[in-house]
């Protein structure tokens, strides 16, 4: 982790204890952790670390609790670290160096507060977790817009103050797209809410948007209004070998005349991102008979019953190989297969994540046409930087977001690596943005991309946010040192 000044107060080793009796106060004695076994489970997310620094971890049971958790830390200039799953790429759910924080897990608040069926929104708590608010509006014959690997440990707070991306943005968009209102506690203590459900109201400066994405940096979100459509009544998965990133790009443009809005997923795998899964898990299951360079994953979804999918399928697959842009393919027939083709795009995420300390991710969106740009000049600047080093290329090449990661060369010792780690991400985000693009697409800036976002971003920007963050949070309670620091 990069180090850090802190910008709020630190207690001495009374004043400490004095807090952690004044929270178990508040939220009841199974409330708060604070025994270094139990602390354990808080000092990672999916990529990072932290030693020490976590004083304890308040898991209130209610929206007054957490107002009065946020006051009582506050009162006693501990910065407070607001947590969700942990499931986060950027170490944003963690204790910076040199820290001693009060973690706020909202674990304890997983209500579903209400689902209309007719203006279609759901209020959920923000602990809850987000397939199982995707399962609530399931059993109401609806479905939630956002959907990702980590879906199943991740919660609706954390994707909401991540603006969390995932694998169907190219159809509903990302986290921001999905939230129609938001109760969250101030950095006062005082409750801005409780979330509004509805899809128009021009009453101001919109909070919502600015608190969506915000990374805990500027209140604590307490509960959500997420916005829900019509779920699909038909659905059709095709994994598609191509040969090039160019092809893959194309037949996404030549997906679209076929599909039009219908196309939820449209993702990458390089082959090097197969063999890294493979190597994973163990075993080879390679999805078409004819092995390819690349493959894409293809899911298109109706609401209607009269699109006829499996004809627009058909269609695209006699044109992509008559415009030689595919040279192979497969349709899902089962569910069961459709989770398979799922099992293989998402084993690649999940093999990257527990690799993470050995190589180097990157997080990088473009515009979609760049796409195969992009990831040329990324293979060749890297082979130029660290010769024998080797890109693995996958995402969600339908959103110009690819995961560029870079392995090191065969025996390089991992300290060696990491020594030129920041040098080679740095060298793809550069790539990145003279192709107008972006160095964090959806996993945020937490305390990791804090260096790239000052490069990415012009300095009078920057220093609108610090205000922006001054107004919210003047005594820097909320995560501070994160995303935007002084330094
Ligand atoms: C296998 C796998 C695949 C993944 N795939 C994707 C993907 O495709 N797209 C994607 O975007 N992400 C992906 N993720 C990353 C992760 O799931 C998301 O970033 C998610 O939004 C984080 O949610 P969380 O609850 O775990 O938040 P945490 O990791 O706990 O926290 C993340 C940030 O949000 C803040 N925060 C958390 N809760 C609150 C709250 N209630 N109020 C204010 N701030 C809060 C934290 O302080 C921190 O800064 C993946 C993760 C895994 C493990």
């Amino acid at each position: 982790m990069p180090p850090s000044a802190p910008s709020a107060g630190w207690t001495d080793g009374r004043g400490d204890a004095v807090l952690v009796e004044r929270l178990r106060a508040i939220v009841g004695e199974g409330g708060v952790v604070a025994d270094p076994a139990g602390l354990q489970a808080y000092r990672g997310d999916s990529v990072h670390r932290a030693e020490g620094g976590i004083l304890c971890v308040a898991r209130p049971a209610g929206t007054e609790q957490v107002a009065d958790v946020v006051r009582a830390c506050r009162a006693a200039a501990v910065p407070i670290v607001p947590r969700g799953g942990g499931t986060g790429f950027a170490g944003g759910s963690l204790p910076m160096p040199g820290q001693s924080v009060v973690m706020v897990s909202l674990e304890r608040m997983r209500r579903i507060r209400s689902l209309d069926p007719v203006g279609d929104v759901i209020v959920v708590d923000a602990g809850c977790v987000l397939h199982e608010v995707r399962q609530a509006a399931a059993a109401a014959g609806r479905v939630l817009g956002l959907d990702h690997g980590g879906a199943g440990s991740s919660s609706i707070g954390g994707n909401v103050a991540t603006n969390a991306g995932g694998n169907n943005v190219v159809r509903y968009g990302m986290a921001r797209d999905q939230v129609l209102g938001i109760e969250a506690v101030l950095a006062d203590g005082s409750v801005r809410g409780p979330p509004a459900g509805l899809r128009k109201s021009n009453a101001g400066y919109d909070l919502r948007h600015l608190l969506t994405g915000s990374e805990g940096t500027l209140a604590l979100i307490t509960a959500v209004a997420l916005k829900l459509r019509p779920a699909p009544v038909a659905c059709v998965t095709a994994m598609l070998g191509v040969a090039s990133p160019q092809q893959a790009v194309e037949l996404f443009a030549l997906a679209r005349t076929y599909f039009g809005d219908a196309i939820s997923a449209f993702e990458l795998m390089s082959r090097p991102a197969l063999e890294f899964h493979f190597a994973h898990v163990g075993a080879r299951r390679e999805p078409l008979a004819d092995p390819t360079p690349w493959l894409a994953l293809l899911e298109c979804e109706s609401t209607s019953r009269f699109m006829d999918l499996d004809a627009a399928i058909q269609g695209l697959f006699e044109q992509a190989l008559a415009d030689g842009l595919v040279s192979t393919g497969s349709v899902a027939t089962s569910l069961a297969q459709r989770r398979s083709m799922w099992a293989l795009r998402e084993g690649i995420a999940v093999a990257m994540g527990a690799a993470s300390y050995h190589i180097v991710k990157t997080d990088t969106a473009v515009p979609t046409g760049s796409v195969a740009e992009f990831i040329r000049r990324a293979d060749l600047d890297v082979e130029r930087a660290l010769p024998g080093s080797r890109t693995v290329a996958f995402g969600h090449v339908g959103d110009g977001n690819i995961h560029l990661n870079i392995l090191p060369p065969a025996g390089m010792p991992d300290q060696q690596f990491r020594t030129r780690s920041q040098e080679l991400a740095a060298a793809i985000d550069e790539i990145a943005l003279s192709l107008g693009g972006t160095v964090s697409a959806e996993h945020g800036i937490g305390q990791a991309k804090r260096q790239a976002l000052r490069r990415m971003l012009p300095a009078p920007e920057m220093a609108l946010m610090r205000a922006i963050k001054r107004a919210f949070d003047p005594d820097g309670v909320f995560n501070p040192g994160k995303m935007i620091a002084d330094d």
